[in-house]
């Protein structure tokens, strides 16, 4: 019976949930898409072929067991298709808004493969989930039994939230300490509304808290707190801090005024939309209202700039990347949806400096070629002489990637071992650092990457350090 309700993707066609109309999307930080109806998510479910070597769940961080999920969807038995995808995923709802589904699971789906159009994976997980939460299946994962152990987690973003989930559930005691005033990492002062509305987020951390979580805020490690003394308060330490220093621009003018980093303009935009006091947003550093701005770059960060730029009404928002549409990094679902919204993208430019007197007035522009692909693969830009020209702009935004912070300096901890790149070294199954008993996941072993690949690495990070807390105490201090 269930199979025959599947297989159904040559008599139905692949359909998204419905998006918002430009028009209607660029005045407001709510998220573009619309929810599935049931009946939709069951049909779109129904397409899946039942691969017997499923590649989407092959090219799934985390190994959702997405085919069987999509059938127990289809055939109206969600209760259970949510017990299903929870089991791997900590935050189904938020990986189905803002995985890149089309370089992941979607992207290596067999029925894409042979031009039927993929099964839409993300918006069945997040129907599955938003589901179970309006249904009060969500509830949090209070231990059974108590541990005498307790665990401080440093960052409270993605990769340290999925880790302190399993370790509760498992009874360990946890401390989740951060800098900010609100938990979530870049779930909450990052990535924008529009992808991603913030109460999804925070009910995610209310759950921790009923279940136990212990969250320390407003309090950075290094500063407010050393790391030794969070070693010396607990059995175990996790380290989750994300990658925050911001790559900047060596060249004419770049210190003027109106030039800005992209986080600390997104941190900005957030803070606006979640009602709290901005200056800078409200004396005009941090808000493009009115002005013309042009945003530098061509990975999400750019794309979620040059969109926060329009519904923040900005007069024009332009986008330089130094290579083409097809060799950026950027998602290309995301380069449409600015397109829609009125971003216009300038491909092969990067600023050879700044115009202005006082504040930024424009951006000299270099028009670039491709030339051969370089280490990543990719072609490399390079300088066209002579071909330059001024870009007016009233804001500038910065968006050329992050660097780690030097962490064993700033927290004095020589022993905790980095690679080149300023990553944490860790055991890549165990993530255990060079220091027995710190572990670290997420951003910071990685350099910017996803937050399923987040989510991913805290899990197994817990399972390793209830291993390390298992053992005796002889061995765990080796
Ligand atoms: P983070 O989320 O960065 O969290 C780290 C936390 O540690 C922060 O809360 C920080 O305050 C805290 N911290 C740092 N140092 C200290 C200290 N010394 N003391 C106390 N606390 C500290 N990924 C996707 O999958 N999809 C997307 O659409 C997407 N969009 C993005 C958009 C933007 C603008 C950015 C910047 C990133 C985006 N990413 C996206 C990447 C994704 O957000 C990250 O890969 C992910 O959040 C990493 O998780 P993390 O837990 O390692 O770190
Ligand atoms: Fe796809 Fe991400 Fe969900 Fe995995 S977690 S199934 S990659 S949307
Ligand atoms: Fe279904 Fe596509 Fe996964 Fe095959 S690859 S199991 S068709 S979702």
């Amino acid at each position: 019976m269930a199979t025959q309700r599947m297989l159904q993707f040559v008599s139905t066609p692949k359909e998204t949930p419905q998006k918002r109309t430009a028009e209607d999307r660029r005045d407001d930080f709510e998220e573009i898409y619309r929810e599935f109806a049931a009946e939709k998510a069951s049909e779109q479910a129904s397409r899946c072929s039942q691969c017997g070597v499923p590649y989407c769940q092959a090219h799934c961080p985390l190994h959702n067991n997405i085919p069987d999920w999509l059938m127990l969807t289809a055939t109206g038995r969600l209760q259970e298709a949510y017990e299903l995808s929870q089991e791997t995923n900590t935050f189904p709802e938020i990986c189905g808004r803002i995985c890149p589904q089309d370089r992941l699971c979607e992207g290596n789906c067999v029925i894409e493969q042979s031009g039927h159009g993929t099964v839409t994976i993300g918006a069945v997980e997040k129907y599955i989930t938003d589901t179970a939460w309006e249904k009060g299946w969500v509830q949090p994962g209070k231990p059974a039994v108590e541990r005498d152990q307790s665990v401080g987690i440093i960052g409270a973003g993605p990769g340290g939230l999925a880790a302190a989930d399993r370790l509760r559930r498992a009874g360990v005691k946890v401390t989740v300490y951060d800098r900010y005033d609100r938990a979530g990492g870049l779930l909450t002062y990052g990535i924008p509304g529009f992808k991603l509305e913030k109460p999804v987020v925070m009910r995610r951390i209310e759950q921790l808290e009923a279940a136990g979580v212990e969250f320390v805020l407003n309090c950075t490690v290094g500063e407010d707190i050393s790391f030794d003394a969070i070693r010396g308060k607990h059995d175990a330490v996790l380290i989750a801090t994300g990658v925050y220093k911001s790559r900047d621009l060596d060249v004419e003018g770049a210190d003027l005024p109106g030039i800005v980093k992209a986080l600390d303009y997104l941190t900005a935009s957030n803070r606006q939309n979640f009602g709290d006091d901005v200056p800078e947003f409200d004396d005009g550093t941090l808000n493009a209202a009115g002005k013309r701005v042009v945003v530098i770059g061509g990975g999400d960060t750019a794309m979620d700039c040059v969109r926060t730029a329009i519904r923040q009404g900005a007069t024009s928002v332009k986008c330089l990347y130094r290579r083409d549409r097809d060799n950026m990094p950027g998602s290309q679902r995301e380069v449409q949806n600015a397109e829609e919204e009125g971003v216009e993208f300038v491909w092969l430019t990067a600023p050879a400096g700044f115009t202005g007197t006082g504040k930024v007035e424009g951006v000299i522009v270099q028009q670039m070629r491709l030339g051969a692909p370089d280490a990543s693969g990719r072609r490399s830009p390079e300088v066209i002489e002579g071909a330059e020209y001024v870009e007016g702009a009233d804001l500038v935004v910065k968006a050329l990637g992050f660097e780690p912070e030097a962490l064993p300096t700033l927290w004095n901890v020589p022993e905790l071992t980095v690679t080149r790149w300023g990553t944490i070294r860790c055991d890549h199954a165990t993530h255990m650092t060079a220091i027995p008993g710190v572990f670290a996941v997420g951003d910071i072993v990685r350099g910017a990457s996803l937050v399923v690949w987040a989510i991913r690495d805290g899990r197994e990070a817990a399972d390793a350090m209830l291993a390390y807390l298992d053992q005796p105490a002889s061995m765990a201090a080796e």
